[in-house]
């Protein structure tokens, strides 16, 4: 016993030591994400980040073709984006496998991009006599560049070149950007002039949070400065958003045409950032107003948002569109980009770091399940663009580039960012112990009270069941709290503390407070029990007459290659809003779940949503419509 508490402590020191301080912020988080490299997970979501790091950040990302862009142009606006996406979650990767492989291809990136920063500063897709260039997105770009250059810089390398580089980036945007006789920040942007509405640029005032990492890292003004200034500029070029949040304006009626979903939220990222330093309670209440009304008006059952139809339908489907009404509206033909997805999922994080609300880790999770790696290829080398829930559940095509024989969207790029978040949101401490979020097989190295490492090892093969056995190793018998999450979809949970039972509420962190000594153990059994779902009524009443179901996070769906009668009205069986379905081995590889769920004249097949293979074109139905 006593090797293995060493252990434990030698572990807990290497760990203590990385990243830049975060110290000038007014506003303390309840919960902190673990140290890089403490959690290992296994098995289930484990598999989907290997693959996803194996076969694109470290197989076919072009990254010295993203950095071309720099030195010689770009072919299409916005494709500087490319390079800050692929090497930020590359860095998050990182920050969890410590793989020395991983962090030589980001080195060299890395040093790549460093050469190509000009003599004025910038480092920039655009001529110098063109900067600030609007309609090509240069600060869109910039302002990927930089996100690139901070996830580096606090995970993988805190080299002082790179902040320098930042720095010298960033007086060259504060050079250029501004009050007049500078340009200013909402005069540039692309949309919504490309798709033939009036100016909004709404993507350039994401510069907020890579401007509020630097300042809480250096404390220099001038980044806090222009963040202020961005707020001060709302925005879009018309519509004030953080006012409108404040005011409650549902999402999809903000920013007039254009409420783009994507742009929005990393836009309010870096509000939460700027919240930290300040502590300006209005802020605090834009930002909260649009998560609540994000999550109850506009998520879907698999947890991704945003449609074309009814009220958007020129923003391609990639705008907020009252979606969580409109879910089963006959008329969507694209919805819930997986570019929305992933930064609904950061902007969850950023609010259950700050304030420890147990509901942003049920979105996330309803996220992961289904809609994210529902999108990933099988081959792993990318993600659906936008998804659907009935039909051809993905789609390759959307805004992008070729490079050789390799496709690489925005989605492509960033689905492996909401992976490279599953380890740093799974485990996280706070100031009273350990809080255990996701359930997933692994283990984490997490604090006490103390400060003293403690040890949980989760084993499970959750969500395949809902049994979850976690044994808790401490350096010395010590007081403190381990928060664990009761899902709010889990209404019958039973939990026991070496072998005696603790009730638990759906929707809250079950918190232990005890005496914790090693190889105590927490069992908790969630209610697995499948659900059925009725459609929301939307603005087309022919979407009312579906039904969904769902198991634990899980969301089944009909599976046309294994059943030709996939999209035909069924009549299910229920008792109590529950189905009693039943396991069974699956039909075709590569599917994790299938059952077979009761239905008036027998029964029909189903299976998870995430694993039906729709690249080949064929088809899926997840809401399935009633019989009349
Ligand atoms: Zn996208």
């Amino acid at each position: 016993m006593k090797q293995k508490t060493a252990i434990i402590a030698v572990i807990g020191m290497m760990l203590a030591s990385c990243g830049p301080k975060q110290e000038h912020i007014n506003v303390q988080d309840e919960f902190t994400p673990l140290e890089a490299g403490a959690v290992h997970l296994d098995g289930f979501l484990d598999d989907y980040i290997r693959h996803s790091i194996t076969q694109w950040n470290k197989g076919v990302v072009p990254y010295a073709s993203f950095v071309d862009f720099f030195r010689h142009g770009r072919p299409q606006f916005a494709l500087g984006e490319m390079w800050g996406k692929a090497v930020r979650s590359g860095c998050m990767f990182y920050r969890y496998t410590q793989d020395p492989e991983l962090k030589s291809i980001l080195d060299s990136t890395i040093q790549d991009m460093l050469s190509a920063q000009r003599p004025d500063g910038s480092i920039s897709c655009s001529e110098p006599e063109q900067q600030p260039d609007g309609p090509n997105g240069d600060l869109w770009e910039r302002k990927y560049v930089m996100l690139g250059m901070e996830e580096y810089y606090e995970w993988v390398n805190p080299d002082p070149a790179v902040l320098e580089s930042l720095a010298k980036q960033v007086d060259c945007i504060l050079a250029q950007v501004g009050k007049a006789p500078k340009t200013e920040i909402t005069d540039l942007g692309w949309s919504a002039t490309n798709i033939g509405y009036e100016p909004c640029h709404i993507e350039s005032g994401t510069l907020l949070e890579p401007f509020m990492r630097l300042y809480k890292w250096t404390g220099e003004r001038r980044f806090l400065d222009f963040a202020a200034y961005i707020v001060e500029s709302g925005g879009t070029k018309e519509y004030n958003l953080f006012e409108q949040a404040y005011n409650n304006v549902e999402p999809h009626l903000m920013s007039g045409h254009y409420p783009k979903a994507y742009e929005m939220m990393s836009l309010f990222e870096g509000l939460v950032e700027y919240y930290r330093a300040t502590n300006d309670p209005r802020i605090r209440q834009a930002f909260f107003n649009l998560y609540h009304h994000i999550r109850e008006k506009e998520i879907t059952i698999i947890g991704n948002g945003g449609g074309d139809q009814p009220y958007h339908p020129r923003v391609m489907g990639e705008a907020w569109d009252h979606t969580a009404f409109e879910q089963t509206n006959p008329d969507i033909t694209r919805m819930m980009e997986t570019c929305v997805g992933v930064t609904w999922m950061k902007f969850c994080s950023q609010i259950l770091r700050l304030t420890g609300d147990v509901s942003t880790v049920d979105e996330i999770e309803k996220y992961v399940y289904n809609g994210l790696i529902g999108a990933m290829k099988p081959t792993g080398d990318g993600f659906s663009y936008v998804n659907l829930l009935n039909g051809c559940k993905v789609n390759d095509h959307g805004w992008g580039w070729t490079f050789g024989d390799v496709h690489v969207t925005c989605c492509n790029l960033n689905g492996p960012m909401g992976l490279a978040y599953l380890p740093y949101v799974a485990v996280m401490n706070s100031a009273s112990g350990p809080v255990v979020n996701l359930y997933n097989a692994g283990t984490a190295m997490a604090s006490t009270a103390r400060g003293e490492p403690v040890k949980l090892e989760m084993i499970t093969d959750y969500p395949l069941s809902g049994h979850i056995l976690v044994r808790v190793t401490t350096q010395k018998p010590e007081t403190f709290s381990i928060r664990l999450r009761i899902p709010s979809w889990s209404k019958a949970t039973g939990m026991q503390v070496n072998g005696e039972p603790v009730s638990v509420s759906p929707g809250t962190y079950a918190t232990i407070e005890r005496k914790w000594s090693s190889d105590d153990r927490i069992e908790l059994e969630l209610d697995m029990r499948c659900r059925i779902i009725d459609a929301p009524h939307g603005s087309n009443r022919a979407g009312d007459h579906f039904q969904a179901l769902v198991r634990g996070p899980v969301v089944l769906a009909r599976d046309e290659k294994i059943d030709e009668h996939y999209n035909d009205p069924v009549s299910l069986v229920s008792k109590d809003g529950f189905a009693e379905i039943i396991p069974e081995d699956p039909t075709i590889p590569g599917t994790k779940m299938q059952f077979r769920v009761p239905t008036a004249d027998g029964f029909i097949r189903m299976v998870d949503y995430a694993s039906v293979n729709n690249w080949d074109g064929s088809h899926i139905c997840t809401w399935l419509p009633e019989v009349q």
